[in-house]
């Protein structure tokens, strides 16, 4: 049996959710990335958007920082859309790795797959594919022009960062070359990891990653604009990556304690996908040990039980749908 709630419980869950976790301060910044480092710690923000596009926020919630790995969401999307889903699994795949977002070892295991999408290897493989192949800057718009019709307005590259990022992703270029060893990049090698690269360094507010939520659980419609971004029976299929490997190598526990399918990255944001319900967005810079925002986690664990929204509960509430959208 399903609840419904309406969007007054909604405000005040966001708002309990805010003060009961602003003053936890575990948790570092990420700092392998020099420009994350110097982000300032105390930000903290939670956004909801609804079917009917009314977003409700608290906190921090319009200030832009770095996408980072939430990024992988929107290309994966891109390219499923361009190919097909079938084609994105069997060039990249769709299984969890269980290791940290940036492992080579978990390529190896895989016997040359990059396994996913939502993890380093997988992404940089998607940006290979992202049409028009061969052509760097019409592959860059696509990109964005696509996590724009998500979030429903304009995203900016913050220039620091990808320039703080470029100089220090040795990793990522090892990834990037081993994975073109196995002939699972799909265009050229380096320009597949600016792009990768770049799209990470993208800004974004919290209320903009709601908002991208919500167009992924409302089948493609962004909700807020009404324009229809990508073929509704790709919803499941992103959800599913994201319940998967949102987290890395702590999705189960995510799952498991939450029933929130979402995605961390390492700028603190962390979105998530309740399918026909909302898209939610909470923003803190420190992280945990495998890169995940510890009070962004806190805050969306907290709204999650209060609302009782757990995608895997019978009795869950869901949110009211405007028969526009029904
Ligand atoms: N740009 C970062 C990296 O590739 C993204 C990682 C993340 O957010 N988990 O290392």
């Amino acid at each position: 049996m399903l609840h419904r709630i309406d969007k007054t419980t909604v405000r005040n869950a966001l708002q309990q959710a805010y003060e009961c976790t602003r003053e936890t301060n575990s948790g570092k910044n990420a700092d392998y990335i020099p420009y994350l480092a110097k982000v300032p710690s105390e930000l903290f923000g939670i956004s909801a958007c609804l079917p009917d596009g009314e977003v409700i926020t608290v906190g921090d919630t319009d200030c832009a920082f770095g996408i980072e790995s939430v990024s992988k969401v929107p290309t994966a999307l891109l390219v499923m859309e361009q190919y097909g889903p079938q084609k994105v699994m069997n060039r990249i795949g769709a299984d969890a790795t269980g290791l940290p977002f940036n492992s080579i070892i978990a390529i190896l295991l895989e016997k040359d797959h990059p396994s996913t999408p939502l993890v380093n290897a997988g992404a940089i493989s998607a940006c290979s594919m992202v049409k028009p192949v061969g052509d760097a800057e019409g592959k860059w718009k696509a990109i964005v022009d696509f996590i724009e019709g998500l979030a429903g307005s304009e995203v900016t590259l913050i220039d620091e960062l990808y320039r703080s990022e470029s100089a220090t992703n040795f990793n990522n270029r090892s990834i990037t070359w081993l994975l073109r060893n196995y002939n699972r990049i799909y265009d050229d090698p380096e320009m597949s990891l600016d792009l990768y690269t770049r799209q990470c360094s993208l800004g974004i507010t919290a209320r903009q990653l709601s908002i991208l939520g919500a167009t992924i659980a409302f089948g493609g419609r962004n909700p807020v604009t009404r324009k229809q971004i990508f073929r509704t029976e790709l919803t499941p299929k992103i959800v599913s990556l994201m319940a998967t490997v949102g987290f890395y190598e702590h999705t189960g526990d995510w799952l498991y304690t939450t029933g929130l399918p979402a995605k961390s990255g390492v700028g603190g944001g962390i979105v998530g996908v309740i399918p026909g319900v909302m898209g939610i967005a909470s923003f803190a810079p420190p992280l945990d040990a495998s890169g995940n925002s510890v009070k962004a986690q806190l805050a969306l664990k907290f709204v999650m039980d209060r609302l009782n929204l757990n995608i895997f509960n019978p009795d869950r509430c869901i949110t009211a749908v405007p028969e526009s959208v029904a």
